[in-house]
């Protein structure tokens, strides 16, 4: 095949994957047309790995199969976490993505330099880019690290923090401009390359709590536009939209994530959300809650007529989805009316719940979103809260000084009659006490949600089984 040939061969596989992949974020935004966009999306990174490996410009493969074995070894354990992991996972991709990028980025600097040939419009492309690759790389580690816990959670602030977030940042800048100036300066590269990876952790450990995984999907959209520009570095199309569809839309999730917590994202990133509240576990400890047994809730369920179940991160760490099916079946037999009320952020992810309802076989259509099921709340007899928590704090809607005032919330406070399932009174994601807790119309079923459900289906069963 004659060179023209072949290069005609990978232009059409490219432009085959680029067109799949805009098919595949499409598909994804819908449950009906979802799995579809996976297999898409597969298939395009399957193409354009393809086309790249089959370029008559790879002369060595050996080093490609080695990193492939290494990548792989590293990727399928990933791959296979529990689902409540995938956050600190998804945040562990980006930190590998960001740093591919970065390390693209530098060495194309030095060979560039060798040759005698960066141009200024290069270099500024280089600079942008090895700069966000830098950054999302060590901010990525950080979330992934307090989402793993193995950092503290909390936020670390101190005075005059962003002024010095700030400054690096500004350094980092001005070393990329002073390197455009004279791309030649190589004793500045690797200043500039230290600067931005000291930035992406002074990014991250002031940020905590419930805003974290806004994060997550911020750091997505870094990693995705230095992978663009990456692509415009090694003149490679499908790496310019690949790149570009990543960052747009992990752009657009951060932004539809901070709406759904009524956050700016100047909030987000400067506010330090999720500080210890004094005060909190003492007020706590005042106040008197109702508790009843899984026999008096199945007693309360079966009188009711209209029920909303509100899912959280509890039902997932509990894997509680299956037996929720099982009430829902024996609910719906006795004529129950059940629908399920699903808040934008309940869990660590966004879709979460649904994805966990899905796979338990839930009719989709019982899935009704937050807006919709709190016009319901008023006629709904009973609101069962499963392991969730903040998602249900009626101090969002009426606490002026709580750090989630004004974050939308399933008003499950103006149901009839309340019942929350949890272990304990620990707090939520956001570290905050509940006042729904404390109204005469709630009923705590303390214990572990898979068994508290098991328990109260067997008690609608007639208590056999
Ligand atoms: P949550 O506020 O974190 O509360 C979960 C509750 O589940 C806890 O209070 C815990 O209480 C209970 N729990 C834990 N394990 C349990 C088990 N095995 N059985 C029964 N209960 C259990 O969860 P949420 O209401 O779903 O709220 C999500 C939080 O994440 C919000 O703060 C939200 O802003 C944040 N967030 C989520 C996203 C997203 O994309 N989903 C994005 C940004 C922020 P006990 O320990 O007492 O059992």
């Amino acid at each position: 095949m004659t060179p023209e040939a072949t290069q005609q061969l990978l232009d059409i596989a490219y432009i085959a994957a680029t067109v799949l992949f805009i098919l595949a974020i499409k598909w994804l935004s819908s449950p009906v047309s979802a799995k579809r966009g996976v297999l898409a999306g597969e298939i395009a990174a399957a193409l354009a790995v393809g086309a790249t490996l089959c370029n008559p410009e790879l002369v060595a493969y050996k080093w490609v199969v080695i990193t492939l074995i290494l990548g792989a070894a590293v990727g399928i354990p990933l791959g296979l976490v529990h689902m409540t992991a995938v956050p600190q996972r998804t945040a562990l991709s980006h930190a590998f993505g960001a740093l591919s990028a970065a390390l693209i980025g530098i060495a194309e600097f030095y060979v560039g330099v060798q040759q005698g040939n960066v141009t200024r419009f290069q270099m500024g492309e280089i600079g942008l880019e090895v700069i966000i690759g830098s950054l999302t790389f060590t901010g990525s580690l950080i979330a992934a690290g307090k989402l793993q816990e193995i950092l503290p959670q909390r936020p670390i602030v101190y005075r005059g923090q962003n002024l010095v977030s700030l400054s690096v940042l500004s350094a980092a800048l001005l070393l990329a401009i002073a390197l455009v100036v004279n791309p030649a300066n190589t004793v500045l590269f690797p200043i500039m390359v230290m600067v931005a990876l000291v930035f992406g952790v002074l990014l991250v450990t002031p940020i905590g709590g419930a805003d974290m995984p806004t994060v997550i999907s911020l750091l997505n959209s870094y990693a995705g536009f230095s992978a663009a520009l990456l692509g415009f570095v090694l003149n490679s199309k499908v790496l310019v939209v690949a790149g570009a569809l990543d960052g747009s839309s992990g752009f657009i999730l951060s932004v539809i994530m901070c709406k759904a917590m009524n956050r700016s994202f100047t909030n987000v990133m400067f506010g330090a959300f999720g500080q210890v509240q004094a005060g909190t576990a003492a007020a706590a400890e005042q106040r008197t809650v109702r508790s009843a047994s899984p026999e008096e809730a199945a007693g309360i369920l079966a009188a009711a007529s209209s029920i909303v179940i509100v899912p959280g991160y509890g039902m997932a760490v509990a894997q509680a989805q299956h037996k929720v099916r099982e009430l829902y079946d024996a609910l719906t037999k006795k004529g129950v009316t059940v629908k399920f009320g699903i808040h934008p952020v309940a869990g660590r992810m966004p879709g979460h719940m649904n994805v966990l309802l899905a796979e338990a076989d839930i009719p989709y259509e019982r899935l009704v979103e937050m807006e919709e099921i709190n016009s319901d709340m008023p006629q709904t007899d009973v609101a069962l809260i499963i392991g969730a928590n903040d998602v249900t704090n009626p101090a969002a809607r009426t606490d002026a000084a709580s750090p989630i005032y004004g974050m939308p919330i399933v008003d499950v406070d103006k149901a009839h009659t309340v019942m929350v399932i949890k272990r304990g009174m620990s707090p939520g994601f956001a570290g905050i006490d509940n006042p729904l807790y404390y109204l005469d119309k709630t009923l705590m079923l303390f214990g572990d949600a898979k068994q508290f459900v098991g328990s109260i289906v067997r008690e609608l069963a007639g208590g056999h089984g």
